[in-house]
């Protein structure tokens, strides 16, 4: 009998599992300690079953059928990007950086993406498909079995790999559900973040939804004319909606919001923007991420010099507005999303 992988199944899933099989409902949630707390990947190392069940369960079931395809450290080893390979044979990257409060994960969501931002290796290519949920967090689980090793731990999420999350709704939920829910990883929703280019429906749905993710939104300009070229979903979800949106589910969750900003030189970088872009977010509770632009080998930009991000971040602070320049890692490794999948595929 063959059925999909344990990874990516609820605790509730994993006991029908075994009821299926006449096993004792408990033994459900003994597989999902094991995979989701002690990362097994091999039911031989599940001890404490007996070695007739550990036959037959490996038999019957695999554990994931994502698996790691290659690693790449980087930025004086804050940055490790893993290439994983998916049942299809398709590959996607996730790339794990460490921070002063612990480790955070970049998920990726699809493979490829319909949105076509230029400054994109993966939108370059178009979305081939979705990733399922058991996808999404068999990223989570390669990278953090490898921190197994050291005793060390992932504590946050960020949807911000290849692909558009609200592109994937229902299976990006999925897959946070999980990652919170009582005999899964344990990764609470205040520990996650979704980054969108602003799927004004998407928006609108998770503010519905009662779970309290922060909202990051790719923003890289303060006005629809240079928006719509920086960010091609703007000529569908202009500005104002997606600001309008984003205003509804900060009030919804109580979260502040996250805006994303690339420094781009002579692109986006002028302090008259930045001015603007003060004036737009006043009334919003929000934070702002000016990262420095990761080059990208098809796309003529540049990053912005470090006196033109300073005083960026000068002027909106004045304004007002919080913001962080954050560090630019793993550029050094394949840079923005997609790149790296796309080397390995051209090999
Ligand atoms: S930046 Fe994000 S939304 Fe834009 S093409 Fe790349 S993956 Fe898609």
């Amino acid at each position: 009998m063959s059925d999909r992988p344990l990874l990516g199944m609820t605790v509730e899933e994993m006991e029908d599992a075994m009821r299926a099989r006449g096993l004792a409902t408990f033994r459900g949630r003994q597989l999902a300690r094991w995979i989701y707390l002690r990362r097994a990947a091999d039911f031989e190392e599940m001890t404490d079953l007996s070695k007739d069940l550990r036959a037959r369960l490996s038999r019957d079931l695999t554990i994931t059928d994502v698996r790691e395809l290659g690693r790449w450290v980087g930025s004086g080893g804050a940055a490790t990007k893993y290439l994983v390979g998916l049942g299809d044979g398709s590959a996607v990257e996730s790339v794990l950086m460490r921070y002063d409060y612990g480790y955070s994960i970049c998920l990726s969501t699809q493979v490829g993406c319909a949105f076509a931002c230029p400054f994109c290796a993966s939108g370059a290519e178009g979305l081939h498909r979705d990733l399922t949920a058991a996808e999404i967090i068999g990223q989570w689980y390669l990278a953090q079995r490898r921190l197994d090793e050291r005793g060390e731990r992932i504590s946050r999420l960020v949807y911000m790999g290849s692909g558009e999350p609200l592109d994937n709704y229902e299976n990006v939920l999925d897959s946070m559900r999980l990652f919170h829910s009582s005999g899964g990883p344990g990764i609470g929703y205040r520990r996650m973040t979704i980054s969108t280019v602003g799927i004004v429906p998407g928006i609108r749905r998770l503010a519905s939804e009662d779970i309290p993710i922060t909202l990051a939104i790719s923003l890289h300009a303060p006005n629809d004319y240079l928006r719509n070229r920086l960010v091609p979903a703007n000529r569908t979800y202009p500005l104002a909606e997606v600001l309008a949106a984003a205003a509804e589910y900060a009030r919804d969750s109580g979260r502040r919001l996250t805006f994303e900003y690339a420094m781009i030189k002579d692109v986006n970088d002028h302090p008259d923007l930045a001015r603007e872009l003060g004036i737009l977010l006043a009334d919003l509770p929000c934070h702002v991420n000016l990262i420095p632009f990761n080059a990208v080998e098809e796309c003529p930009w540049e990053p912005s010099d470090r006196q033109a991000i300073d005083t960026f971040e000068r002027l909106l602070s004045m304004a007002g507005i919080g913001v962080t320049v954050r560090r630019s890692l793993g550029s050094d490794i394949g840079g923005a999303c997609g790149q790296l999948r796309r080397r390995f595929g051209e090999d």
